[in-house]
């Protein structure tokens, strides 16, 4: 099992050195795999994430996450091929502030999961690593003998200028891992930015850990969070802290019952859970199944996946008609001044927007 070196612009430097040309051998075995990426073709990859070669997938998601323009067309063409071979894990979301336990949760819950021989993929979802280079899942210590279980894949948040690029490339490391046959695929996230909504809106079941309250009250909390768990665990319920965290969860259970569930159907659940002594921790699988039930029952987990699906085409249309209109027709002087024009008052934002427009249209009529 391995974990893998956060992808930097390091790799997509090796990755771009590497390149991808044709005429290779296909069907590589996994200690075939000291070849460099330019001896692997579309169809190396395709069988051999299906045949379960580690080393192939966490090759296709390294090409995920390049950004050489060759690697971006390879990655897409695997990503078509795996297609009917998605959508068979279920994807939890997992969130918590730095410090409330998140790699410790995980890797007691998913070495139960690995014990009772489902395959678990962890992916980290970590918009600080733009600037940091990676604070979750950076360290390699983390979930150590997870990470060294032969059921396990771990793999740290990926690089990206932006947001959605983040978020594009968690998801088609989500299909990744699907056809390569993993059961459960954990989405962790630390609770910075919109990394949250971000994760809420790709996985089926969104986890919020928190930290037992220093008094009775949930004032700790982000706000807004509460509206997007399907299940809530507050950690560390050991020791001293065993009682003020069943507290905090009593108290959250109060709160929940006048919110609205953000899954149709579905009551969230507050639990405590301590991944020191092992307490809680299978219960967090078993909620996870009646989660499962209740909503594969009814129309709920296909509609969600629907909308899912919806919303990431409509992103990326979005991102791409931006890449090639805005940034084609290369009017980002103009544009800047036209937006400090709207924003001192000079220009009305409709006429400003209709006079970029027309600058594009002319743009590309005369190219
Ligand atoms: P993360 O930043 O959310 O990933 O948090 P970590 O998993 O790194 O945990 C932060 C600290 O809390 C570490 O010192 C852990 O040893 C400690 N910790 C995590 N889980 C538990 C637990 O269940 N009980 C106790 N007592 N400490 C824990």
């Amino acid at each position: 099992m391995m974990v893998d070196a956060p992808v930097q612009s390091t790799d997509s430097a090796r990755a771009e050195q590497d390149g991808i040309v044709s005429g290779a051998k296909t069907n590589l075995q996994e200690e075939d795999f000291i070849q460099p990426l330019n001896t692997l073709r579309k169809e190396d990859f395709v069988t051999g994430i299906l045949q379960g070669n580690r080393s192939l997938l966490a090759r296709a998601i390294t090409l995920i996450e390049s950004t050489a323009p060759k690697h971006q067309k390879l990655a897409q063409e695997i990503l078509q091929e795996l297609m009917p071979y998605t959508g068979g894990a279920v994807r939890v979301g997992i969130t918590g502030v730095p410090g409330v336990g998140k790699s410790t949760f995980i890797e007691s819950f998913g070495l139960n999961l690995c014990g009772n021989g489902r395959k678990v993929a962890v992916l980290a979802v970590d918009p600080s690593s733009q600037r940091s280079h990676g604070s979750i899942l950076g360290d390699k210590t983390r979930m150590e003998h997870l990470s060294n279980h032969p059921n396990a894949f771990i793999r740290p948040s990926p690089s990206g200028n932006t947001l959605g690029g983040v978020a594009r490339r968690t998801r088609e490391t989500i299909s990744l891992c699907e056809a390569f046959g993993f059961d459960v695929i954990l989405v962790e996230t630390v609770g910075v930015g919109q990394s949250e909504t971000m994760v809420r809106d790709m996985v089926d079941y969104f986890l919020v850990l928190l930290l037992a309250g220093a008094g009775d009250d949930l004032q700790g909390i982000k706000k807004g969070i509460i509206e997007m768990g399907d299940g809530f665990l507050v950690t560390k319920a050991d020791g001293d802290n065993r009682d003020r965290a069943m507290r905090t969860a009593v108290d959250l259970k109060s709160v929940l019952h006048l919110l609205s569930s953000p899954t149709p159907g579905w009551s969230p659940r507050a639990e405590v859970c301590s991944a020191k002594t092992g307490d809680g921790i299978t219960d967090v699988w078993s909620v996870i199944e009646e989660f499962l039930k209740t909503t594969q029952g009814s129309e709920v987990f296909g509609q969600r996946r629907a909308e899912q699906l919806a919303q990431w085409f409509e992103s990326l249309l979005q991102e791409k008609v931006i890449n090639t209109f805005i940034h084609g027709a290369q009017i980002a002087p103009e544009l800047a001044r036209v937006r400090s024009d709207v924003l001192e008052g000079k220009v009305a934002p409709a006429l400003a927007v209709e006079n970029i427009v027309s600058r594009i249209v002319s743009h590309f009529e005369k190219n």
